[in-house]
């Protein structure tokens, strides 16, 4: 554990000349991490200052990750000092970081109510990876997956998403090269607070990070595919894992509201718009269960025609999963099946298994787990049945 106080600090930055507590104002402060540029533009506007003042605002928060409004030299007094009455800067804590021998981080960060996500950093050769998450737990139901077992709490806030990239260039003294929303829980659940957050990773005053760069993975919510195609142009990673509704129906359950033959013409939708290059289907293998020849000329036939990069994962064991991986031979087998056909096939490299940040080993600490059994609505909110 570090001593920098903001890995052991409040996780709620206070302006230095606050107002003592028992003249406060009421009123709830608004939390600027949580905002868009255009969105901290209308704050400022609304109090009758120029626009830009809002820009600098959302600069100095996540370009420089300036916390202190006194130190924001290029605010004017009045807008400062509206800052320190009425706006506070949210953080997320981390009460614990473990790293792994091959340079992975794990964050466990805790949230105002005392929930906790997990957040991880990838560095490889020449780029970096931040795996960011999007709920507390996950309401889905992926047999093979530990965040699943967690059970559901609540969505992440726009603030606590974009939090966890502000806390990791805070931390590391630079922005990772990549993010991919593959954290806990479901994005497309918490659709307006994701493109709220990713907004903020592409924006130019903020963290820069070209479309390519960022990466949304969805269990495959067909309604808000078709929404994000109309909204955000971040690369799309759609977790596959079988070839056929028979077994996608077994291991990824959401797939009986949303079977292949709408999920696979709201990928192809989605490429359409935007000049974006191929979906990225993730692929778990999964001993016995979906990795023979015969699922991988299943899985050749239904991404005919479809752009496509085929990522495939070997599983990542944690207790009582009643699954095993593949052995190496026959990921390498399978994978040598589908680059014959002309897909793009690659192995996901295992990363950070020992301090358990790979994939769907995340956990967090989910408080209240019986909001499991929620729906999942059209417009992406998940609410509690
Ligand atoms: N809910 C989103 C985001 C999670 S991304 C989604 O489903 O896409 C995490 C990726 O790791 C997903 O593809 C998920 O299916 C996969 N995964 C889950 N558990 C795993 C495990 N135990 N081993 C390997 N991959 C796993």
């Amino acid at each position: 554990m570090s001593s920098d106080p903001i890995i052991n600090g409040n996780s709620t930055i206070s302006p230095r000349s606050s107002v003592p507590s028992s003249t406060q104002p009421m009123k709830q402060r608004i939390d600027l991490m949580g905002l868009d540029r255009g969105e901290s533009e209308a704050l400022v506007s609304a109090w009758g200052l120029k626009p830009f003042h809002g820009r600098n605002l959302f600069k100095w928060i996540h370009k420089h990750t300036v916390l202190d409004f006194d130190a924001m030299s290029d605010l004017s007094k009045a807008v400062r000092g509206r800052l320190q009455r009425e706006a506070q800067i949210t953080i997320p804590r981390a009460v614990a970081e473990e790293p792994s021998a091959d340079g992975t981080i794990k964050w466990v960060l805790q949230l105002a109510d005392g929930q906790r996500v997990e957040t991880v950093f990838i560095p490889e050769e020449g780029r970096s990876t931040l795996c960011v998450s999007s709920q507390v737990g996950c309401a889905l139901e992926c047999r093979f997956c530990a965040t699943a077992r967690q059970g559901f709490n609540r969505n992440l806030s726009s603030s606590e998403i974009i939090g966890q990239l502000w806390y990791a260039k805070h931390r590391l003294g630079r922005t990772p090269t990549n993010i991919v929303m593959m954290g806990m829980g479901e994005p497309l659940a918490n659709f307006e607070a994701v493109v709220r957050a990713m907004n903020v990773m592409q924006d130019d005053f903020a963290y820069m990070l070209a479309k390519q760069r960022v990466t949304l993975s969805t269990s495959g919510i067909v309604p808000n595919i078709q929404r994000l195609a109309k909204v955000s142009d971040v690369s799309l990673a759609v977790s596959l894992h079988a070839p056929d509704n028979a077994l996608r129906d077994q291991l990824v359950p959401i797939n009986r509201k949303y079977p292949l033959e709408q999920l696979i013409p709201a990928c192809r939708a989605y490429l359409r718009g935007e000049k974006r290059r191929r979906i990225t289907w993730e692929y778990v293998m999964l001993d016995n269960v979906n990795d023979s020849d015969r699922h991988a000329k299943a899985l050749i036939r239904l991404l005919e025609g479809t752009p496509s990069k085929v990522n495939l994962i070997p599983f990542n064991p944690f207790p009582n999963s009643g699954f095993a991986s593949s052995p190496k031979e026959r990921i390498d087998a399978f994978r040598m099946r589908l680059i014959r056909s002309g897909l793009v096939a690659t192995t996901r490299k295992t990363r950070g298994d020992e301090i358990a940040a790979a994939c769907g080993q995340l956990i967090g600490r989910v408080q209240d787990r019986s909001r499991r059994h929620i729906s999942i609505s059209v417009d992406g909110l998940a609410r509690a049945r």
